[in-house]
């Protein structure tokens, strides 16, 4: 075949192309495709830069890999329906930066071994241009979901744009519709949220954080619940605005907790109940009203 004639750039696609064709998996021929499929093996390097994901074809190489995998590459690929990666296992590093999830995402009780990145990810629950349709679909819609989840090494979501999407319903007033799942996670390492928007309801109760937990200069639209989570490395909010506030009722934070030009709501506030903070709060944080036991 000769080389550019039959590739997927001509279609201006700019995606990884196939170890055995010149196209994409999206774009690849049928044939290409099974073969490609056929040589995976479980814990097999993938290579998806830029890819489209239907939900068959997302789900056709998850048949294919079985849910052990290793280093994979899905930075800026595009996922048109829900992705479902519940109970993978990543053994290698992940890389989802720039990616973009349409329907949703599912990482619940995934395990990723090595460092992943979801820098600039998006993380959308269905088309934003049909809220209407969507506000009565509110239960378990989750932009993404984590619940479960085990990070052993770092992660990172600088400036990554998390759910839609505070809708206004007639008689009801404002309801968040989508949830980023969080709870009951365990981060092994470093966790970077810096700069990231998140549009959703964000839960993580009782998520563990065993090293640093970043979360500065970030925008929270939606309410935020870390109620009974352990900050074991400190838990930096600098410069954060809290628009609906949050709870962090029964929150132990250790080795510092920094809230210097982090912001909440007069009648929203962040929830301090009952938490516990070995170091005494870093910055002003006048905002951040609530109870907790200060020690020194
Ligand atoms: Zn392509």
């Amino acid at each position: 075949m000769p080389q550019g004639a039959d590739d997927c750039s001509k279609l201006f696609c700019k995606a990884a192309k196939l170890p055995n064709s010149p196209r994409c998996l999206f774009h690849a021929a049928s044939a290409a495709r099974e073969e490609y499929f056929a040589g995976l093996r479980p814990g097999a390097d993938m290579n998806h830069r830029g890819t489209a994901f239907s939900v068959a074809l997302l789900q056709s190489l998850s048949s294919a890999t079985g849910p052990r995998v290793g280093n994979v590459n899905f930075e800026g690929a595009s996922f048109r329906g829900p992705a479902n990666f519940s109970k993978f296992t990543f053994e290698g590093q992940a890389n989802f930066s720039g990616a973009h999830f349409r329907h949703g995402v599912s990482f619940r009780e995934v395990r990723f071994e090595e460092a992943v990145n979801f820098d600039g990810a998006t993380f959308l629950q269905n088309d934003q241009s049909n809220d209407r349709h969507y506000m009565y679909t509110l239960a378990d819609n989750f932009a993404a979901n984590f619940t479960l989840a085990r990070f052993v090494k770092e992660v990172t979501f600088r400036r990554a744009d998390f759910g839609v999407l505070c809708v206004t319903v007639p008689h009801i007033g404002k309801w968040v519709s989508t949830w980023i799942g969080f709870n009951e996670v365990v981060f092994g390492g470093a966790v970077i949220f810096d700069g990231s928007t998140i549009k959703a309801t964000l839960r993580g109760r009782g998520a563990t954080f065993k090293d640093k937990a970043l979360f500065r200069s970030c925008e929270f639209h939606g309410p935020v619940e870390f109620n009974d989570a352990k900050f074991e490395w400190g838990l930096h909010l600098e410069a954060s605005m809290f628009k609906t506030g949050g709870t962090f009722k029964n929150a132990k934070i250790y080795n510092g907790f920094h809230v210097e030009g982090a912001w909440a709501p007069y009648d929203w506030p962040v929830d301090l109940k009952g938490g516990f903070y070995e170091h005494r709060m870093l910055g002003f944080g006048d905002d951040l009203r609530g109870g907790g036991d200060y020690r020194r």
